[in-house]
């Protein structure tokens, strides 16, 4: 199958997009941006210095004070044309996704489709959620009201892993609220956020300042939480960081939303549809090329179906098609950086060290005409034991581990208590009693039943529980109350 063509996209460093003009940054400090697949080069991003930041946020701050004036009815037209816009745009955008992050481009058309799902649930919300409720003659001559008010400037910090998807957990519904936004992208991917905001600058002309980007990493982003005009911070990213993100924004008594790491594990009960429940085990550990905060990690079996599953499984993850995402008949893109691939790997010698039997290595893996991409193969890991460190830190990518376990209290027990995540968990079984007592009981906020991949769609929130969240509200749908806040107003006439 013939590969399809890249977007063109300039090769010089990066803008940053700050009062509706693109301007160079002024810092000495940057990173190549590569493709994963190739490894080569394709831009330079520019680690934003603290005036910057400051520039930045003082032009969401004055874009703010016009635009939480802007009447509901036409910032919601705002969202129609950014709708409108990603739906003709939707293939490059995903071929883009593709060059910077690695991943296929059917994977990246599916990022690019939730991009759009929440710009869809912000509309919607907009006429819901935003309005306030009031009760006439709640006393003698007393009415009472509550109205829901935006609350100015607020931070989107982004992850690798999925460059689109994830800003757009947060932007539709803080812009729809009244709120005004500085997105920071990642690093490793910030091609496609920007390719976006170019778009959107072009084609939907938001006033400026309503949505700034900036690039950086950890000086950029402390800068923008410390500054006083910022009411508040999403993150998604690993625990580490989301940690230190929420203890800091606690500092400055600011909200903050922390979506983090993930070490989710799936069970297989005997009375599963083994080989349906291999086919989507195959897409939650192996796709994204594991690196997913909802990719199952640890495969738990009972030991009736342990041989079973371990055999499809192997001879199913041998027959993936590893390449360049471009090419449309790939099912495994690359991992995303030269560091990522050698920490994966690292942890895969880990594995063997410890004891754990490989029963499949993707260390092995060559893909004919891209010998410099950072191709790593599925890997499935037999013998797991849950003290192991493969089983208990995130890898983040093409890594599954198999284990057994005796019966499902035996396997929702492990859950609770051998790991501290809480992202997700899933149970393949055709026994309602089995799923509704792992739903009840598992601590994880996106529980699967015959679901390999728990993705909410937009109208839910996000979950996460444990150390994979931190906060009160979540992504998506939730956020539209992170953004507002309510004001009671008590009349009397
Ligand atoms: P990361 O924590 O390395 O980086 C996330 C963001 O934080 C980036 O924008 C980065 O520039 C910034 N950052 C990095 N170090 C920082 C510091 N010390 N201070 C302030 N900011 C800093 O995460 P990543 O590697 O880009 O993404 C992968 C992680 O994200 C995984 O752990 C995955 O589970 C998690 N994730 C979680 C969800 C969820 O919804 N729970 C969704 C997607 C990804």
């Amino acid at each position: 199958m013939a590969i399809l063509s890249e977007v063109p996209y300039k090769s010089e460093s990066l803008k940053l997009l700050i009062n509706g003009k693109w301007v160079g940054s002024e810092s000495e400090e940057s990173l190549p941006v590569m493709n994963p697949a190739t490894g080569r080069q394709i831009s330079t991003v520019p680690f934003a210095v603290k005036e910057e930041v400051d520039r930045a946020v003082l032009s969401s701050q004055s874009a703010f004070e016009k635009w939480r004036d802007v009447p509901l009815p036409e910032r919601v037209q705002y969202l129609f044309k950014i709708k409108n816009v990603l739906e003709v745009h939707l293939e490059d955008l995903a071929r883009i996704n593709t060059q910077n992050h690695g991943k296929t481009v059917v994977e990246s058309r599916g990022d690019v489709r939730r991009m759009i799902d929440n710009v869809d649930a912000a509309i919607s919300a907009a006429y819901t959620l935003l309005k306030g409720g009031s009760l006439d003659q709640i006393a003698a001559g007393i009415d009472e009201e509550t109205v829901k008010e935006p609350l100015g400037v607020f931070g989107i910090i982004c992850p690798f892993n999925f460059p689109l998807m994830v800003p757009f957990w947060y932007l539709p519904y803080a812009i729809v609220s009244g709120c005004t936004v500085v997105v920071k992208p990642s690093e490793i991917t910030p091609l496609p956020m920007a390719y976006t905001a170019e778009l959107l600058e072009k084609e939907v002309k938001l006033p400026p300042g309503v949505i700034n980007v900036i690039h950086g990493s950890r000086q950029t982003v402390e800068s923008l939480i410390a500054h006083p005009l910022v009411k508040g911070v999403t993150f998604v990213g690993s625990t580490n960081v989301g940690r230190s993100i929420y203890k800091l924004a606690g500092e400055y008594g600011k909200r903050s939303i922390v979506q983090a790491g993930a070490k989710n594990y799936i069970l297989v009960m005997p009375d599963a549809d083994i080989p349906f429940t291999v086919e989507s085990c195959n897409s939650s550990f192996f796709g994204n090329t594991g690196q997913r905060c909802l990719a199952g990690a640890n495969l738990m079996v009972t030991t009736d179906a342990h041989k079973n599953v371990l055999e499809r499984m192997t001879e199913r993850a041998k027959a993936i098609k590893i390449g360049n995402g471009l090419d449309e008949s790939v099912e495994m893109g690359p991992m995303v950086s030269k560091n990522a691939k050698a920490r994966v790997a690292s942890y895969i010698e880990k594995g063997e060290s410890e004891g754990a039997k490989l029963s499949l290595d993707g260390r092995k893996v060559h893909v004919k005409d891209y010998e410099n991409g950072y191709y790593l193969g599925a890997t499935i890991f037999d013998d797991v034991e849950p003290g192991m460190t493969i089983a208990k830190d995130e890898i983040f990518g093409p890594v599954a581990s198999i284990m057994t376990v005796p019966n499902l209290d035996a396997g929702i027990d492990r859950i609770n208590k051998s790991t501290n995540f809480g992202n997700a968990a899933s149970i393949f079984t055709s026994s309602g009693h089995n799923a509704r007592e792992f739903r009840r009981r598992v601590q994880a906020g996106n529980i699967g039943v015959n679901v390999g991949v728990v993705a909410a769609m937009a109208f839910f929130p996000f979950g996460g529980m444990r150390d994979s969240f931190f906060g009160v509200l979540h992504g998506q749908m939730d956020s539209i109350d992170f953004f507002t806040d309510r004001k009671v107003v008590i009349t009397r006439w």
